[in-house]
């Protein structure tokens, strides 16, 4: 089993700044790698942020945090990440996106590292299917906020090896999350029980039925969710939702259940994705 002594983060969105806030904090050197230079000055304010609010909360203390923010080195330059043992990619949800950072990661990174990718819903076979070494990528799925969520799906494609899970499951687990694995299928294991959350959801406030924030209260004060469905899609990002959506639907052969909601694909039109746009099914203040 390889042991992973490094990682590198692709996407320093709302995932991958999380993802590498966890692995610093556990004391993985990380580089976390962007094309857009705003958007990793944005993560690496974000993360330094949360990090002292965990000292003022008591949680970690100002060793723990220096030592955490030591770790994390960020870049726009893809060469950077030629070392790492490992690489979690966090980029957006489309095949071509994840098929041209793959290709360009068999260039630089070494023929050993680990590549996963942090996909919702796209299939890890067809990631790996272009790749000289397609043995080596598999899915390691995160949840939002990674930082909190316990639960990480470890996704074996048809070609990975038992070898690579094994190192994704240990890794995982020095993260103090919990692995499940899971068969390569459409949205996983969560995403897929989760796709009739949302999609009943905005049915209901189309058909208005209910408002978004009457459903969002009645799941939470009755239901016991923690969050009603549409602050959750404000929170994971309403493009990432969709998509994923999207994705489940035609890997289905477009069956009925998974059809995405038009109300959702018009909130995306119009540029409303949610927290990172300061405006969704819900207005937000700058970070
Ligand atoms: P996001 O839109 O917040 O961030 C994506 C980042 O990728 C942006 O910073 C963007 O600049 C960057 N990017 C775009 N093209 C790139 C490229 N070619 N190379 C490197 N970076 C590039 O997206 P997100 O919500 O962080 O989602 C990222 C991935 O994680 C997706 O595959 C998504 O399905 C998955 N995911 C999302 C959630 C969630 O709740 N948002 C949860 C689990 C998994």
């Amino acid at each position: 089993m390889e042991k992973i002594n490094n990682v590198a983060v692709i996407g320093s969105g709302t995932m991958g700044a999380g993802i590498a806030q966890v692995a610093v904090q556990h004391g993985f050197t990380t580089v976390l790698y962007d094309i857009e230079e705003d958007q990793v000055k944005q993560a690496k304010h974000s993360i330094f942020k949360r990090l002292d609010r965990l000292v003022e909360k008591g949680k970690i203390s100002e060793d723990q945090r220096d030592s955490a923010k030591n770790l994390l080195f960020l870049t726009t330059n893809i060469e950077e990440v030629g070392q790492v043992d490992l690489v979690i990619e966090a980029a957006p949800e489309k095949i071509e996106i994840k098929h041209s950072i793959f290709e360009k990661l068999e260039a630089v990174c070494s023929s050993t590292a680990v590549l996963a990718s942090n996909t919702s819903s796209l299939s890890i076979t067809e990631i790996s299917g272009r790749r000289d070494h397609p043995n080596r990528v598999a899915g390691l799925h995160f949840f939002n906020p990674a930082p909190l969520m316990p639960l990480v799906e470890v996704i074996k494609g048809m070609h990975t090896s038992e070898e690579v899970i094994e190192t994704l499951r240990a890794f995982a687990v020095q993260l103090n999350k919990t692995p499940v694995f899971c068969k390569d299928t459409p949205g996983f294991i969560v995403n897929r029980v989760a796709r009739p959350f949302y999609n009943e959801a905005l049915r209901m406030a189309q058909d208005q039925v209910a408002s978004v924030e009457q459903i969002d209260r009645i799941m939470r004060n009755i239901g016991g969710f923690k969050m009603g469905p549409f602050e959750l899609q404000d929170l994971i990002g309403i493009d990432i939702n969709y998509a994923t959506t999207t994705t489940v639907y035609d890997s289905f052969s477009g069956e009925s259940r998974f059809r995405p909601s038009s109300l959702q694909k018009q909130m995306v039109q119009g540029g409303r994705l949610g927290r990172k746009t300061e405006g969704g099914f819900y207005e937000y203040k700058p970070m």
